[in-house]
């Protein structure tokens, strides 16, 4: 393996600049990173500033995840299926729950539960702060630019002059923000996920554009909590995922009354003297144009990374046209002390424990003489959407594309969730492991449509970085009843049963 480029010559200590490490982003990698370089005995401070989203909402210390994405979204998509779940009590014998069929579906405060995700958000903002003061690294609230490879200035919005601070090493963690469409309205009436989980009026019917991760969570927990929910697709949902899988979550979402439009763009949005947006919006195919009115408009359309205010074309830290940093397999950027870790890096991917997992790497790696690279092959993930989905490894269709469809064998199951039988749920759980015929049917992905996706997938993502075969899934003993017990007795050919 090829060394990582020395960052400096000069000394690790005595080296006259106020830090060792100044890490610029207080979010998931950022903190992480601080923290590990800390208890390793370097002097670190960190930079963290949010500027308002168009719609003027901010935040506290702790970054995306933490205030308007993994955690709000987890709490809001907890909310939906409390509220789907309580439909099933009369089956399982509870006289004062509302009984089956979404037209009895209690009622849900939208207010309540924005106070419950906020005062959540406000204690681990309160923790991330005193944290970092009890360990004594320094935290700055204050946007930074690099004044040159070794200084940055931080300033608070409508400050002319900011304070400076030099530091042998940088780390830059800063992440991205929600893209709006370039159309008219767009900023002026619309929210993204930055606004969301604070939002202080009721959704109403709404209107969320795109269909990838967050737009699909999004309206699904809109739709669970009783929003009368449209997604705009403007292509394929869930693009890069296997797509036998996105599409059963969209039949799923389809059947509990979300609404599609594909393949559909909004055209622009305007403001009616009744408070309601007026959505005009095409068919790229058909060229048809439409309009309707909805009381919320949810941009979802891809995030952008947050590097334009960091001055890195004066100092040479290249980054790509949409402002993602260039970095090698150290996460060192073209300037050799300078590192980037977290959403913020081209080739990444944006997920917390990815961006958690790299900062505490490349701490052990400056300070500890680790030589651990962050390894961002076989990342589980799972898609927090009504019928949770969590995949780790390829997609069938990449895993043709690699190895030809001739190689491979594919095991998947359609199969009725114990749980949901008594109260008639349609929804089944679906599995599937693409296995590589070549090498011993070894399993090259993972892939599970149901309940507790999240929970099941962490689990068997360590049989695939154990380079598990379809054997050794065979010869683990299931844990009956449970979804995920189908998983090591999948056979050749056996699509469906009763999950008994
Ligand atoms: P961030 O957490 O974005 O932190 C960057 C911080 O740097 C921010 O606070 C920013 O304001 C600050 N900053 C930026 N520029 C400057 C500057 N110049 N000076 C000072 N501070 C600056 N991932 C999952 O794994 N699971 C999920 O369920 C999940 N759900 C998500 C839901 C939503 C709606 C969204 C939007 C994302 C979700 N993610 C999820 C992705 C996850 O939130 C990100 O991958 C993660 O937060 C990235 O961490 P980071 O450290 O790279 O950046
Ligand atoms: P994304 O994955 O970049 O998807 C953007 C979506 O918006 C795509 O469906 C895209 O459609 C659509 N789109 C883009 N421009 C559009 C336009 N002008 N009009 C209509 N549609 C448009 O972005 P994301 O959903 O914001 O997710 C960002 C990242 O956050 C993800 O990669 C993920 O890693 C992370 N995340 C993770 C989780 C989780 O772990 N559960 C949850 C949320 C987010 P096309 O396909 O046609 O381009």
């Amino acid at each position: 393996m090829s060394e990582p480029v020395i960052d400096t010559q000069e000394p690790e200590t005595d080296h006259g600049y106020d830090y060792d490490l100044i890490v610029i982003g207080g979010g998931s990698g950022g903190i992480a990173l601080a923290k590990e370089a800390n208890a390793l005995g370097a002097k670190v401070a960190v930079f963290d500033y949010i500027k308002p989203s168009p719609q003027g909402t901010t935040w506290g210390l702790g970054g995306t995840c933490v205030n308007v994405g993994c955690i709000p979204k987890k709490l809001m998509h907890t909310a939906a299926l409390i509220g789907d779940r309580s439909q099933d009590g009369t089956a399982f014998g509870w006289t004062n729950s509302v009984g089956h069929g979404t037209e009895r579906k209690p009622h849900h405060q939208w207010g309540k539960l924005v106070e419950m995700v906020q005062d959540h958000i406000h204690g681990l903002n309160f923790k991330y702060r005193t944290d970092l003061r009890k360990k004594g690294i320094t935290y700055h609230n204050l946007y930074a630019s690099f004044i040159d490879a070794h200084t940055v200035e931080g300033k608070k919005d409508g400050q002319e002059e900011g304070k400076r601070f030099t530091a042998r090493r940088f780390a830059i963690a800063v992440g991205g923000r929600p893209l709006y469409p370039d159309i008219p309205g767009a900023k002026e009436y619309c929210i993204s996920s930055d606004d969301i989980f604070s939002m202080e009026k009721e959704p109403g019917k709404s209107l969320v554009v795109g269909a990838s991760y967050v737009a699909l969570e999004c309206g699904g927990f809109l739709h669970g909590i009783g929003n009368d929910t449209t997604i705009m697709v403007r292509s394929v949902p869930l693009r890069g995922f296997d797509r036998e899988c996105a599409d059963k979550i969209v039949n799923v979402m389809s059947d509990e009354g979300v609404k599609f439009y594909q393949p559909c763009v909004p055209l622009s949005v305007n403001k009616l003297e009744s408070g309601k947006l007026s959505v005009e919006y095409e068919n790229v195919e058909t060229k048809e144009k439409k309009t309707e009115e909805f009381d919320t408009v949810l941009f979802a359309t891809g995030r952008y990374a947050l590097t334009q205010a960091l001055n890195l074309e004066n100092i040479g830290v290249k980054t790509d046209k949409v402002g993602k940093i260039f970095v090698n397999k150290y996460e060192q950027s073209s300037v050799p002390h300078i590192y980037a870790i977290g959403d913020v890096i081209v080739g990444g991917l944006e997920l917390t424990p990815v961006a958690i997992k790299a900062g505490k790497l490349l701490a052990a790696r400056l300070y500890n003489s680790s030589k651990k690279m962050m390894d961002y092959d076989k990342v589980p993930t799972t898609v927090f959407t009504p019928v949770e989905y969590g995949s780790c490894g390829l997609t069938e269709e990449e895993a043709v594309k690699r190895y030809g469809a001739e190689n491979l064998t594919i095991y998947k199951k359609s199969y009725y969730v114990l749980e949901y039988e008594p109260p008639a749920r349609e929804c089944q759980a679906f599995v599937k492991l693409i296995c590589n015929e070549l090498d011993n049917e070894r399993v090259l992905g993972f892939h599970y449509v149901g309940p507790n996706a999240g929970e099941v997938t962490q689990g068997f993502a360590v049989a695939m970085r154990c380079n598990a075969t379809k054997e050794d899934f065979d010869d683990t003993v299931g844990i009956h009843p449970t979804c995920a017990e189908t998983i090591v007795k999948l056979e050749k050919g056996v699509e469906t049963d009763t999950g008994c």
